[in-house]
Parts: structure tokens; sequence; C-alpha cells
């Protein structure tokens, strides 16, 4: 942990947010940095003013109700149980898809190093698939405005691409949050469908070969360079995937 770091993760952690691990490691950063330890009094200070002074509005009991309702009806049914024979059919096409795998060679089932990373990313796509708004902060089809317009907001220079040539429309970016991770999510359209290319810092991975694989249904195709990670995420078609990764490597 350190003061950048610390700037980036602090209101999540106030909020209540973060996981233990990193809990931690920003009590111990606190215990030794005074600066830090400042600006912590100064946030805290602030949600007390905010608690104790800012306007606040009860929602009417109708309006309550209304939506508890709402909540009620989009619940989802709980899963049938997985009977033997779908368990033995779902084995044999695993199997099956393992062994295409092995041939396909870059399919390999190949985890991050961080499953719960590849998780939060997952969550973060299908996120911003289902709110437009959110998909999107900066709506350009112009690397060069999108590129300075991150620059401002973050500490890392991400790469921003052209690739409209190829098929590849770029729609804008957004600032998102993996885990406890600052990250960048590069939008791209293919056809109808989005790939979120999301960056973040990693200053231990200097240089990591392009791997492919599967969460959730979706392909997703990482690499890394020159301290940053990334992670191309999309339902696209796996060749396509592959072509997108390929073509924003240096
Ligand atoms: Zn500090």
């Amino acid at each position: 942990m350190n003061c950048t770091r610390m700037r980036q993760v602090l209101d999540a952690w106030i909020d209540g947010e973060l996981d233990a691990a990193t809990s931690t490691e920003i009590d111990r950063h606190l215990a030794e940095c005074p600066a830090c330890l400042a600006l912590k009094g100064e946030r805290g200070a602030l949600r007390r003013e905010l608690r104790a002074n800012a306007p606040r509005f009860e929602a009417p009991p109708a309006l309550r109700a209304a939506i508890l309702a709402r909540i009620e009806q989009t619940t989802l049914p709980a899963p049938a149980p997985a009977r033997h024979r779908q368990w033995l059919q779902t084995a044999a096409f695993a199997s099956i898809a393992a062994a295409v795998g092995l041939v396909a060679g870059l399919w390999i089932e190949r985890p991050l190093p961080d499953d719960s990373l590849r998780e939060h990313l997952v969550a973060s796509h299908v996120a911003s698939l289902t709110d437009p708004q959110r998909l999107i902060t900066v709506v350009s089809t112009n690397q060069h405005v999108v590129k300075p317009w991150l620059q401002g907001k973050i500490d890392f220079a991400p790469v921003v691409r052209d690739l409209s040539a190829d098929g590849y429309t770029l729609l804008g970016a957004r600032l998102d949050h993996v885990g406890d991770r600052q990250t960048v999510a590069i939008v791209y359209r293919k056809r109808n469908h989005v790939i979120n290319l999301f960056a973040w810092r990693a200053a231990d991975y200097t240089a990591e070969a392009l791997a492919l694989q599967s969460a959730r249904g979706f392909g997703m195709a990482t690499w890394a360079d020159s301290g940053l990670r990334y992670a191309a995420i999309s339902d696209i078609e796996r060749t396509d995937l592959e072509q997108f990764a390929r073509l924003m490597q240096p």
C-alpha cells in the first residue's frame, strides 16, 4: 500500500466495501503515514457533516411498497435440482470442451492468478451491459478524445487504439473499480457485441503473453505490458476476441 493507492481506495474503505486483507494493509499504512491519516480524518469529518446537516428525504410508504412489490415480482425462481443424468451429460460436454480446448491450444482453461479478480471483471462487464449509462462515461469514437480524458483522471496510460478498419468501433471509456483496483474500461463494439477492455496497474507484471479463457460463458483475453494488465471481455466469437486482443498488443 502506498499513498497513491491509498487515495484510490480510501472512500471505499470508509464505506466498508473492502476485503479484510486490504483493510489490514490500509491500517498498517495509516499507522506510519501522517499525510494519509490526516486525509482519513478529513473524509471522516465530511461524512459526519453530511450526515448531520445534509437534507434527507424519506420515501413515502406507497413508493416503498411499490418498490418492494417489484422486487418480489422479479425474483428469479430457484434452479431445479440437477439430476444424475444431467450431471453425466454436463461432464461429457466438459470433457469434449476440454479436448477441443487442448486442440485449440490457446483455449485451455488458464485461471488468472487471482480468481476473484476474474469474477469481478465479469461482474463489471455484465453490470455495464445492463445499464447503458454505466457503460460509457466519455462517449467518443476518437482515441484522441478518449486518451486525454483518461489522463486527467488516472495515473496510468492504457493503450487506446483506433481499430475501426478491422471492424471494432471505439465507443468510449469509463472509470471502474475491480475489487479495490482502480481500473479503466475502454469500450469497443463489434457488430452488436460490446467489448470491455479493462486496464489497471500491476507493477509486478512487466510483460505477460496473451492468454484466452472463458469465464461464465464470456470470452476473456488477458495480457500485460509495461506494468499494466489488460483483460478484454465479450461474447463475440473467440476468433474475433483473439484478433481484437492481438490488434491491441504493442
Ligand atoms: Zn500515505
